[in-house]
């Protein structure tokens, strides 16, 4: 690819990002799909934010990604924001329309696009998801927009974010979320359709961890851990021999990207492309 002065530029900003998958897989798809655009990753320090935003803006760059532990502070440097990003409360994807700043959560999208990918309707069905943080909050979110039923577990000392999902979902979408500390997990698994990890349990340094004991996998239908390195998790290692449905975090992690592939370009992203360039830098980080 030939870079010229008419090249469009993407980007991530976070702190750190020398791990991403975004720029093998955007580069591939823009090579792929003939499109005169470049992706490039910036390590940005919370105190440099408002600085490198402005930035972006005055290089008037095509549009970024946002990653840990950006995602919320990015939000009052935008110009406007798509309401699903202003609801969840988090921007992961940026576009730069003729000078403004609009913020999007494709996280939350790239989640239930995965999930219905694997034939998984959310609507009426039981879903527990493991964690409260960032990504807790845009699945459930989204989730309880589909019409899932859900219940949050968390660990004891954060309760007050669940708590805090659980009341967004009541006030915005009207609909009653449980919540539960972690422990509790063997009480409310039977009869789940599917349990969601959304912690960062079982992530690679300690990917000799599970977040649920794999007596109770055989009580669940499927199981989605949206930790993407390892590839294999051991939950989905054990939820699998148990005899459950499994999807892997690479899959949202791929969606995402797909999806603000397609808002930067206008062009349908090369999923499968896509998700071949991810399991390759994904493979090549567990070697
Ligand atoms: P976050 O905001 O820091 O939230 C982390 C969550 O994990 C919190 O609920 C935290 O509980 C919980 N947790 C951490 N250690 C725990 C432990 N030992 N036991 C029980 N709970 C524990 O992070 P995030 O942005 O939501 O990301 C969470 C995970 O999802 C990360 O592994 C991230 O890489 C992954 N992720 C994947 C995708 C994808 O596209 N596949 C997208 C976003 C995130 P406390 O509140 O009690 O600390």
């Amino acid at each position: 690819m030939t870079i010229s002065g008419k090249t469009k530029i993407c980007a991530l900003i976070g702190d750190p990002v020398e791990h991403t998958m975004s720029p093998a897989m955007h580069n591939t798809a823009f090579q792929k799909m003939g499109l005169d655009y470049l992706y490039v990753s910036f390590r940005v320090k919370p105190e440099h934010l408002p600085q490198a935003v402005a930035g972006l803006k005055a290089l008037n760059i095509a549009g970024f990604n946002v990653t840990i532990p950006h995602k919320v502070a990015v939000i009052p440097l935008l110009d406007s924001l798509d309401p699903l990003a202003e609801k969840i409360g988090a921007v992961n994807t940026v576009v730069n329309n003729n000078g403004i700043l609009r913020g999007y959560n494709t996280d939350a999208e790239g989640f239930l696009r995965a999930l219905m990918e694997h034939g998984i309707n959310p609507s009426g069905k039981n879903v527990i998801i493991l964690g409260a943080g960032g990504a807790a909050r845009a699945i459930a979110y989204i989730l309880a927009q589909k019409g899932a039923r859900l219940t949050i577990l968390n660990r004891q000392q954060e309760l007050d974010w669940a708590e805090n999902i659980a009341q967004l979902i009541l006030d915005e979408l009207h609909r009653e979320v449980k919540v539960f500390e972690l422990g509790h997990i063997a009480d409310v698994i039977p009869g789940a359709n599917l349990v969601v990890n959304a912690t960062s349990v079982g992530m690679s340094p300690a990917h000799n961890a599970s977040p649920v004991p794999a007596g109770l996998l055989d009580k669940v239908a499927a199981v989605f851990d949206i930790v993407y390195n390892p590839l294999q998790t051991r939950l989905l290692k054990e939820a699998a021999a148990a005899g459950a449905k499994t999807i892997g975090g690479v899959d949202m992690l791929v969606w995402q990207g797909a999806l603000a592939f397609e808002k930067w370009t206008g062009k349908p992203a090369p999923i499968d492309l896509m998700r071949q360039e991810a399991v390759i830098m994904l493979e090549r980080h567990e070697d």
